[in-house]
């Protein structure tokens, strides 16, 4: 059950209406093929449900980043190829690079009931898009009746076809709402922050402090146990006078670190930091490797991964949890060397009986990569958008749609 009691696409009546879709297109290419489906096999449940319903289903996304203008490069067409594929069934591609204007408000114009239209790339709208155009907002809203949001991964993002797009269904009282996809992440990921089953433990890790400041902050209120590995790690221990030689560190965060520290012990949050680490003299998978202490790595050397004392500490207090929300690596996992410290704590999640989720970005590709993907029970598809949600802020994209 949903903390944020979204309407979804079971909470209105489709049947007839021209039902504008945000699907989240924006899949990997090279040389015009598709290299990964993931995200278009995603969107299916979505709109086969709508076809199913007798709506006029009309669907749009971004793909790439559009530095250059609308290209052909960057064109929804092998898109709309493979989704007709999938869903088995005739697409009309309007490839105009205006997105709107007259060839989709053609193509609408002569939909029968479940039939699927595919825009062209709202991001050949430029700025329009990305700084929710009110008038990019307004032709969207003026192709439909009613709006769907399946795109999680741009949902922190105020665009004109995640968030804009809203207002303008509303004032001609239409509704928001959000599609399976966004559901489950909304589901997991805001049961995990506001409602855990407890224990709750969180696990960050990764490069950088500064990226996940206001994570800490605010998962130090909500979780039993919050771990810290990854580059990260180094920052704290520094902070506490330790050596750290060559590591990755963030001196503007020092304070910072003694800070979360002192607000872990005064709320009676266990903060679980390295006590052993995997170090290397070199930044690569052939170095030279040695286990040392925390707070004892020599000159010429950097931490590159936790230790093994480390990883039986994290893993412990991994199998305790009924819930645990993971974000960002543990050591350099992309190097065999120091993906063990990774594996461990992909192998104690694994293994409970309980709520796991992966906060998208490098750690959901280090649990494809080593393997561990189905032994989860959510896999965020959007980093960035996961780790706002964990830092308590609200999604415009989320945000935009009805409550039920
Ligand atoms: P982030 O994007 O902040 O989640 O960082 C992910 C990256 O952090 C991965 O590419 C890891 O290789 C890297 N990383 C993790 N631990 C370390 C470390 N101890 N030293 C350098 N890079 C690290």
């Amino acid at each position: 059950m949903s903390t944020l009691n979204k309407k979804s696409v079971d909470d209105f009546n489709a049947k007839g209406r021209r039902v504008l879709v945000r699907c989240d297109f924006n899949v990997p290419l090279k040389d015009g093929v598709i290299t990964d489906e993931t995200r278009i096999v995603a969107a299916l449940p979505t709109i086969q449900k709508l076809i199913n319903d007798g709506a006029k289903v009309i669907l749009c996304s971004h793909l790439g980043k559009v530095k250059d203008g609308p290209n052909e490069g960057e064109s929804l067409a092998p898109v709309a190829v493979r989704l007709a594929e999938k869903l088995g069934k005739e697409i009309n591609f309007v490839a105009d690079y205006n997105v709107t204007g007259e060839a989709a408000t053609a193509a609408v114009a002569a939909m029968n009931e479940g039939d699927v239209v595919l825009l062209q790339n709202t991001r050949f709208r430029g700025k329009e898009e990305t700084k929710n155009g009110e008038e990019f907002s307004k032709e969207l809203a003026d192709l439909a009746d009613d709006y769907v949001c399946d795109a999680f991964g741009s949902s922190h993002r105020a665009h004109a076809s995640v968030a804009g797009v809203t207002k303008f269904i509303t004032e001609k009282g239409g509704v928001n709402a959000v599609g399976y996809l966004m559901q489950k992440e909304i589901d997991f990921l805001g049961n995990a922050v506001e409602n855990p089953v407890r224990p709750f433990v969180a696990i960050l890790g990764g490069a950088k402090v500064s990226s996940k400041i206001s994570v800490i902050n605010n998962l130090l209120d909500k979780v039993d146990t919050l771990i810290i590995g990854g580059g990260m790690a180094y920052t704290f221990s520094k902070a506490e006078g330790g050596k750290i030689g060559n590591s990755l560190c963030e001196d503007d965060f020092l304070d910072y670190a003694l800070e979360m520290k002192k607000k872990a012990a005064d709320k009676g949050v266990k903060l679980l930091l390295p006590v052993d680490n995997r170090i290397g003299d070199d930044f690569s998978n052939d170095c030279n490797i040695q286990i040392v202490p925390t707070g004892e790595i020599p000159d010429g050397w950097e931490g590159m991964d936790i230790g093994p004392a480390t990883e039986k500490l994290f893993a412990d207090a991994v199998a305790e949890a009924k819930t645990v929300v993971w974000n960002g690596p543990m050591g350099c996992f992309e190097m065999s060397n120091f993906a063990s410290g990774t594996i461990a704590v992909a192998e104690a999640m694994a293994k409970i009986d309980g709520t796991t989720i992966i906060g998208g970005g490098d750690s959901a590709a280090a649990c494809n990569q080593l393997g561990f993907s189905d032994k989860m029970s959510h896999i965020s598809t959007g980093g960035g958008a996961s780790l706002e949600f964990l830092e308590g802020k609200e999604l415009p994209g989320v945000a935009a749609a009805d409550n039920k």
